[in-house]
């Protein structure tokens, strides 16, 4: 902090504390200049993620469960009994292990 002042007349540099008339021109009056240097650090932070969603598609599996959806009715027309009871069985948990894998939601998130 620096401070400095001068006469509001004749401009004469005078001392902050003077208070009598300026000894140059006799007239009463100052300006004062105070000067302050401070240095202000700042830190902020952002967090900023990205995210992408999307549905993955397994084409092979997709295409394996449609076969299995139009085969086992037409498999019921030549296997009765048992033997039709155990490819339902099979047919069915098949997909049902499999449809998952066709379509997947997934999602990435990055951070940046
Ligand atoms: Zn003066």
């Amino acid at each position: 902090m620096s401070t400095t002042a001068q006469c509001q007349h004749c401009g004469m540099e005078l001392e902050p504390t003077h208070i009598d008339p300026c000894p140059n021109c006799g007239k009463q009056g100052k300006n004062v200049q105070v000067v302050l240097n401070e240095i202000v650090h700042l830190s902020d932070e952002v967090l900023v993620t990205k995210t992408h969603e999307f549905y993955a598609k397994n084409f092979k599996i997709t295409v394996l469960l449609i076969l299995m959806f139009v085969v086992s009715p037409i498999l019921g027309l030549f296997f009765g009994g048992t033997t039709g009871l155990v490819l339902g069985v099979i047919l069915g948990g098949l997909g049902f292990v499999l449809s998952p894998h066709a379509i997947l939601k997934t999602r990435t998130i990055e951070h940046l």
